[in-house]
């Protein structure tokens, strides 16, 4: 007989969710990861009492009541709402996303109707070029960003920023990628549209250790030691890591943009009173500065810390032996993840998931959903 029912490679969101339920349903799970903590990127570690987004910045956010009530089953989520600001290559700050504050203060407009006359002048000449070459749809982010919004803020809010994280011209990346933005014409700071929004009160680790209550876990265990024989441990194994390394690349790579972070700890209560300010010009190498404690302390609770903490964040090309963050979803990428997704549906009893295996730009609640449609 099999020690486990199921064997789960990766200790992230996926697989946390995926190993609750089962636990849920009477089944026996083994969690296996080959870094030394859980939570995969959603993990925080604590640094002069903040919780430090040790992987970049994750705000759940979701319009899903039940994956909502879900999460805080688990551990209560607090009030956080993203809000972020921009720094522009003309030494202005701007809100984000784009939105009547932003229109004020790039244009000085000052009502919905000013805004839209100034932002259809905005759109008008990459509208009558594509007209003139023929094209209905944008072809790229950059004639998305174009159509969708105008030069000006092209230029100083997305361009650079863009170009920064993917490290790729604008003409060459898919148009979804700027669609994930809001476009509005109130006065509302609110980076998501979705209903519910918020940080686990007390980090992430409580989200992930609560999800994974009642299975047994190993750290620093890489799957491939164990993959030849998985199948004696376990009747089922559920696979959250690159799809391409389960099939020892033999399609080919794919690429990934990874992240760099410069983490700083500052005698100084409060650095730029707000969590995230990213950087939209072209001189500054960062794309953003995280400042963790605004993720779980508002009002004056900011102060109660004499000290904070910030990570600079550098977006840079995924090399072999650094953490995969985001999958470059291009053609020559996207066609060859198909590749191996097809090769997936013909393994047993092996069940892929999450923003690694899926090979797609997930956020967090849609990787939950897509766990709780798993069967166990
Ligand atoms: N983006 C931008 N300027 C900004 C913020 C975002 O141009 O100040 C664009 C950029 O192309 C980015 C995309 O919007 O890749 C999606 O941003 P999001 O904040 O959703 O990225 P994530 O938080 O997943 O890194």
């Amino acid at each position: 007989m099999k020690n486990y029912d199921f064997l789960i490679v990766g200790a992230g969101l996926f697989g946390a969710v995926i190993a609750h339920r089962a636990t849920q349903a009477g089944k026996r799970c083994l969690v296996i990861d080959k870094r030394q903590h859980i939570g995969g990127n959603v993990y925080c570690e604590k640094i002069e009492g903040i919780n430090v987004h040790k992987y970049g910045a994750h705000i759940f956010h979701t319009s899903n009541k039940e994956i909502w009530d879900f999460v805080n089953s688990i551990v209560p989520f607090n009030r956080y709402t993203n809000c972020p600001v921009a720094y522009a290559p003309d030494g202005k700050l701007y809100n984000l996303p784009f939105n009547m504050n932003t229109f004020y203060q790039m244009w000085g407009v000052k009502n919905p109707a000013e805004a839209m006359d100034k932002l259809k002048e905005q759109r008008q000449d990459a509208i009558d070029r594509m007209k003139a070459d023929g094209i209905s749809e944008p072809r790229n982010l950059e004639e998305q960003a174009l159509c969708l919004i105008g030069k000006d803020i092209y230029e100083k809010l997305i361009k650079h920023y863009t170009e920064k994280q993917w490290g790729r011209p604008c003409t060459e990346l898919p148009a979804f990628i700027i669609r994930r933005l809001p476009v509005r014409l109130t006065f509302d700071n609110n980076y998501f549209n979705d209903t519910y929004q918020g940080i686990p009160i007390g980090g992430y680790n409580l989200l992930i250790e609560g999800l994974l209550k009642g299975c047994d876990i190993r750290l620093g265990v890489d799957f491939k030691e164990i993959k030849q024989s998985w199948n004696d441990i376990a009747e089922k194994l559920v696979y959250t890591g690159p799809i391409d390394e389960y099939f020892d690349f033999k399609l080919g790579r794919l690429d990934w943009r990874t992240v760099r972070f410069e983490t700083e700890i500052l005698n100084i209560p409060n650095y730029q009173g707000n969590a995230v300010v990213n950087y939209t010009d072209s001189l500054t190498n960062w794309t953003r500065i995280i400042e963790h404690k605004h993720f779980e302390s508002f009002g004056d609770g900011v102060y109660e810390n004499p000290k904070t903490v910030i990570s600079r964040e550098f977006s840079t090309e995924f090399k072999s032996g650094m953490e995969p963050y985001y999958p470059v979803n291009d053609n020559r990428n996207n066609s060859l993840a198909e590749k191996y997704r097809q090769l997936a549906d013909k393994e047993d009893n092996v069940i892929f998931g999450g923003r690694l295996a899926d090979y797609k730009y997930y956020d967090m609640a849609p990787v939950i959903e897509q766990a709780m449609k798993v069967q166990i």
